[in-house]
């Protein structure tokens, strides 16, 4: 089949093909990508069939062996060169993912972008320190080895397609892995343009590949397969739970990277205006963060004044087109998603809830929604207990340090944390909640050295650092005795 001609989108051409083996390839299906901002048409997307997912684990299965053979030394030049053709593309990446994703352009520029860069070269250079890690002992020696482990099947999500795909990518094509990305149907356009950037800075054939399409077709089809190695997945609950059969009954790790509903603590003695500016941030991409604290608990002493201090940071936050530089919250990634939320903050309303703000539809647009915070909400209601996903966030206030950790701990999930305070204070409860990571009087510190992920149902796993290599590897333990070796049936 022919290959598709580009869509030329803000003036940017980007291939809706996938990417297997080196060259683009079409589908006879396809399906139709509008975008956030205006639901505008955008174009139609190929769809992975079941001839698409064979035909990339057969290319990535026959690209393993020499990727595998090179050493990271040798690897690592290539995935610079990715990094750079990352970085010559900068402005389209930004234009695509605002567009098709609905992230603020001045956040694709200044943050995404060189992020994502970042992740291909830092795991690149980082993959050096792979060395054969040797162990001595009165009996042996071991040669502990990190082997490659093979074809790894990335999934990621709509709200961070770039940023997700490459923090994954990095690391397992630097340890070796030869990789199948199936970017998240509501927004897949950068990681089809990650692909052009493979393709320049060339990459071999079948090492990168990407086979777009819906996660119940295309997704089920590539993580089921028993050819793959290691399923590196970030997304929701419901989806990790059929990956992690899909995965389970070939007996393949899988690393899952899930959602939050993390603790905002205010603590009495915190710089409450401080605390009040990060709060207004969890609104960051219209909410659409999994690692957002959208849960405040704040002391009771101070709750009044914090809510006054949040209010004025909300009240000058700007909704509106991702693409303007004034723009603090752009827009909801898809009318059902619009819905959900809608419906989440309608439904905690009926429940006795109190509005302190928002709860709207923002008249920008129809995929736009107000800030909104939700006050009177019991722990165990619905709105505290589930991820929104959305520019809503809920407040609680607390008596004593006990009660704040015992409201933080009292969901299911176990994601991200803040914790505004004393310092000293806030480090001591920070270290009591039971969480993936949490930030003391900050927020967005992420360090690719650091390991991520979640507890409870945020997660499985941990990504980050030495963290990656230790998931996208198999390890291995090369015994050589010390005294020659004596056959024996009683020896242990
Ligand atoms: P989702 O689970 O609906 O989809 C994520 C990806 O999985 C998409 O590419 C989708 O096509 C694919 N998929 C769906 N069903 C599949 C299946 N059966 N087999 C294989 N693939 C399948 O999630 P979403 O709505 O795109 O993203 C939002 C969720 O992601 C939120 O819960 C959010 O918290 C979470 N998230 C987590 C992190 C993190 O690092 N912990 C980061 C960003 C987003």
């Amino acid at each position: 089949m022919n290959t598709s001609p580009p869509l030329d989108l803000a003036g940017t051409a980007v291939s809706p093909d996938h990417y297997i083996d080196g060259r683009r390839v079409a589908s006879e299906r396809s399906f139709a990508l509008s975008s956030p901002i205006d639901q505008r048409p955008l174009g139609q997307i190929a769809e992975g069939l079941e001839v698409h997912c064979e035909a990339a684990l057969q290319a990535a299965q026959r690209a393993f062996p020499a990727w595998s053979a090179l050493s990271a030394a040798q690897r690592k030049p290539l995935l610079d060169r990715f990094a750079e053709e990352i970085g010559r593309r900068a402005d389209a990446f930004c234009q695509l993912e605002s567009l098709d994703a609905g992230v603020l352009l001045s956040r694709m520029r200044h943050g995404v972008v060189p992020r994502a860069m970042l992740n291909i070269r830092w795991f690149a250079e980082h993959a050096l320190t792979l060395q054969d890690r040797p162990i001595d002992t009165e009996q042996a020696h071991h040669i502990v080895r990190h082997d490659p482990a093979g074809v790894v099947v990335i999934v990621t999500p709509w709200n961070a397609p770039l940023m997700l795909s490459t923090w994954k990518l990095g690391p397992a094509l630097a340890a070796g892995n030869c990789c199948i990305l199936k970017p998240p149907e509501w927004a897949p356009l950068t990681c089809s343009l990650l692909a052009d950037a493979a393709h320049a800075a060339g990459l071999p054939p079948g090492v990168f590949n990407v086979v777009q399409g819906s996660g119940a077709g295309t997704g089920a089809r590539l993580v089921g397969d028993p050819r793959v190695a290691r399923v590196s997945f970030t997304g929701s609950v419901p989806t990790a739970r059929l990956i992690a059969q899909a995965a389970g009954a070939n007996l393949v790790p899988c690393s899952l990277e899930l959602g939050g509903k993390s603790a905002f603590i205010v603590l009495e003695d915190a710089d409450l205006d401080g605390a009040a500016a990060t709060a207004a941030l969890m609104y960051r991409n219209a909410g659409q963060v999994c690692l957002a604290g959208t849960r405040l608990l704040v002391h009771a002493a101070v709750r009044e004044r914090f809510v006054a201090a949040m209010r004025g940071h909300v009240e000058r936050l700007t909704v509106g087109d991702p693409r303007a530089d004034s723009t603090e919250v752009g827009p909801i990634i898809h009318p059902r998603q619009v819905e959900r939320v809608q419906g989440f903050v309608q439904r905690a309303v009926a429940a006795g809830a109190e509005l302190l703000w928002g709860g709207e539809r923002h008249p920008h647009g129809a995929q736009y929604f107000q800030p909104t915070l939700l006050a009177n909400v019991a722990q165990d209601s619905e709105i505290v207990q589930n991820e929104v996903f959305g520019p809503v966030l809920t407040l609680q206030s607390f008596s004593s340090d006990d009660e704040a950790v015992a409201m933080a701990n009292g969901t299911d999930y176990g994601l991200g944390g803040i914790c505004y305070g004393e310092t000293a204070h806030a480090t001591a409860l920070a270290q009591r909640v039971r969480t993936g990571f949490i930030w003391v009087n900050s927020f967005g510190i992420r360090d690719l050295a650091a390991p991520f992920g979640g507890i409870k149902r945020s997660g499985v796993g941990r990504e980050g650092g030495d963290w990656s290599f230790e998931f996208f590897c198999d390890i291995k333990d090369v015994v050589v005795p010390k005294q020659p070796f004596k056959a024996s049936f009683s020896h242990r």
